[in-house]
């Protein structure tokens, strides 16, 4: 049987989000059918509306999302009905040629429910990353539905299945921010800042946040970066050079995607230092850099596939951060809105008003 429920939908490219109404199959094999309770809107939202993912519309969209098992398919044992979870883009298959080797956070064949979700009229939706959430009900793979402790409040915790995970996890699982460590972050949106809730958390000693919007590197400080940099108003590397005895940082986040930002990022190491990359760029954009200072500065340059979190175990850790008080998720809800309201959000956030807001599924 399917399930009748209403879903954001992006029809074209380009084109304003609609409501509609979404078919949701129970759960078949190794599928589990959620009860969405919150999913944040995310820049992903926006650039598969753009058509800057791909050509597969129409897209479901939502993907930042909390919520409650409704129902499991055959063969599901690592949730239950009632069970609260987080939902992950990633869930590693167990086979492919990375989880074979004990790498499962690069898993290269990650599940999703196998049957689709569809409109009234049969058309089979793509949902965002695999999930599908700003809907009722969404349908997802076992291995996306993560369980966590119910006393996060789902504005919040639904947050860490995208966005900070990313960021978190640049810093932390990329990064290996260690204690003593200088880091800088440039972009200071929300994964930038997730990045500096992690670095902080991971005990560097100074965390500098680069960004051109005074309101950004407030959030930053908010967040724990010791010092911010308006890089429309100073040389970001020199700043950081000034702030780092004149060496450059052991680990500079980028979190924009540009190559302006990245050549910042490679310039403002200090030797042997380490770059991540987790802000994504756009298949026009292209870097040169000199050759002999990718080798004579030594260190790392990576980039960061959803912070190489492992979900199962990346998610219930940092929601005890956050039920510790070590990690203020609820700061990154700016608003909660409606169902319907997801097209406004995409403005408010194109125009930097939020760090998240968060759609809250109400009706039963
Ligand atoms: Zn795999
Ligand atoms: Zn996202």
């Amino acid at each position: 049987m399917a399930h009748e429920v209403r879903g954001v939908v992006a029809r074209e490219v380009g084109a304003p989000v609609s409501l509609e109404t979404v078919l949701v199959p129970d759960p078949g094999p190794e599928e589990v059918l959620v009860r969405v309770q919150a999913c944040g809107v995310c820049h992903t939202d926006l650039h598969y509306r753009e058509g800057g993912i791909n050509n597969e519309f129409p897209f479901l969209l939502g993907h930042e999302a909390a919520g409650t098992v409704e129902a499991v398919g055959a063969g599901v044992s690592n949730v239950a009905a009632g069970d609260y979870v987080v939902l992950a883009w990633r869930a590693p298959c167990g086979t492919c040629r990375s989880c074979r080797r004990g790498r499962p956070w690069y898993c290269f064949d990650s599940r999703n429910a196998a049957q689709p979700m569809t409109l009234a009229d049969g058309t089979r939706l793509a949902p965002a990353l695999g999930i599908g959430a700003f809907a009722e009900l969404t349908l997802v793979a076992a291995g996306q539905a993560v369980k966590i402790d119910r006393r996060a409040r789902p504005e919040a915790a639904g947050l860490i299945g995208c966005g900070i995970m990313a960021g978190f996890g640049a810093a932390v699982n990329t990064g290996e921010v260690t204690r003593g460590d200088s880091v800088a972050v440039i972009g200071c949106g929300g994964v930038g800042n997730a990045a500096i809730a992690g670095a902080v958390i991971a005990g560097a000693r100074l965390v500098i946040g680069v960004d051109v919007d005074p309101r950004k590197l407030e959030w930053a400080r908010h967040f724990g970066a010791s010092h911010t940099i308006n890089s429309r108003e100073t040389d970001p590397v020199q700043a950081i050079r000034d702030l780092t005895d004149g060496f450059g940082a052991d680990l500079v986040v980028e979190a924009v995607g540009r190559p302006e930002t990245y050549r910042q990022a490679f310039d403002a190491r200090d030797l042997a230092g380490r770059l991540v990359q987790v802000g994504v760029p756009t298949p026009e954009m292209m870097i040169e850099l000199p050759l002999i200072e990718l080798f004579g500065r030594g260190g790392s340059l990576k980039s960061s596939w959803y912070g190489d979190c492992l979900p199962s175990r990346d998610f219930p850790l940092l929601i005890d951060l956050y039920l510790q008080g070590k990690l203020d998720l609820d700061g990154f809800v700016t608003e909660t809105i409606g169902i319907g309201e997801v097209e406004e959000a995409f403005h408010k956030m194109e125009r930097g008003e939020v760090l998240r807001s968060v759609v809250v599924l109400t009706s039963g």
